[in-house]
């Protein structure tokens, strides 16, 4: 692509490194911001700026959170004997919007995946098994998208919790193999959750 201005080239360089967004439409991108008046401009890259610097995990679950404890995790209501181990915030959204859920969430930032290097290192593991440990857990829901990596995990954190007392279940795979969960629609999400079954099961069935 042939740019008549290094500004814009940058501009456009800079949009096409987002998570699918090509050239042509961060050049498309670029060009409507470019028409906008400079405070809508401002107020987009502050918001972008302001998140990147002030923004904040939950210490217990790891949701993002304007607090050090979230409102899910803060919340009295809240069933605290349950936690939906859960890949991304976005699934904490997606499952929030069914209403079907009243337990609380533990966020593990990723998947184990060795093809992409990454390791139960990388991952929120060790304070959700610090979670069990201190007692007030009683049911982990693995609520993971359902592919070879989403399994390896639960499998790995399963093993780690192994002499535990906490019961391990799995959400009723409704949403078929290989869908990411943010995809699911709201009424099938909260539908495997209420009809989620004993992880153990779910192992055996393979
Ligand atoms: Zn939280």
């Amino acid at each position: 692509m042939e740019f008549s201005s290094k500004l814009l080239e940058n501009a456009v360089q800079e949009m096409s490194q987002l998570p699918g967004i090509g050239k042509r439409t961060a050049l498309r991108l670029v060009l409507h911001l470019l028409k906008q008046p400079e405070e809508r401009v401002e107020m987009l890259s502050n918001a972008l700026l302001q998140l990147k610097r002030d923004v904040n995990f939950c210490q217990k679950c790891h949701n993002i959170s304007d607090t050090e404890i979230c409102e899910i995790c803060a919340s009295p209501k809240r069933d605290e004997t349950l936690v939906c181990v859960v890949e991304d915030i976005r699934d904490v959204m997606a499952i929030e919007n069914t209403s079907q859920y009243n337990g609380l969430y533990h966020v593990l930032g990723g998947k184990i995946s060795p093809m992409e290097g990454v390791g139960p290192q990388d991952l929120n593991i060790p304070s959700l098994v610090q979670r069990v440990k201190n007692g007030s857990v009683k049911e982990l829901i693995f609520a993971l998208s359902s592919t070879m990596e989403g399994d390896t995990t639960n499998f790995y954190i399963y093993r780690q919790l192994e002499g535990l007392e906490v019961t391990t279940s799995t959400i009723a795979r409704g949403i078929s193999v290989g869908d990411e969960l943010e995809y699911a629609d709201e009424v099938t999400l909260g539908r495997s959750i209420l009809n989620r079954v004993p992880f153990e099961s779910s192992i055996k069935a393979d």
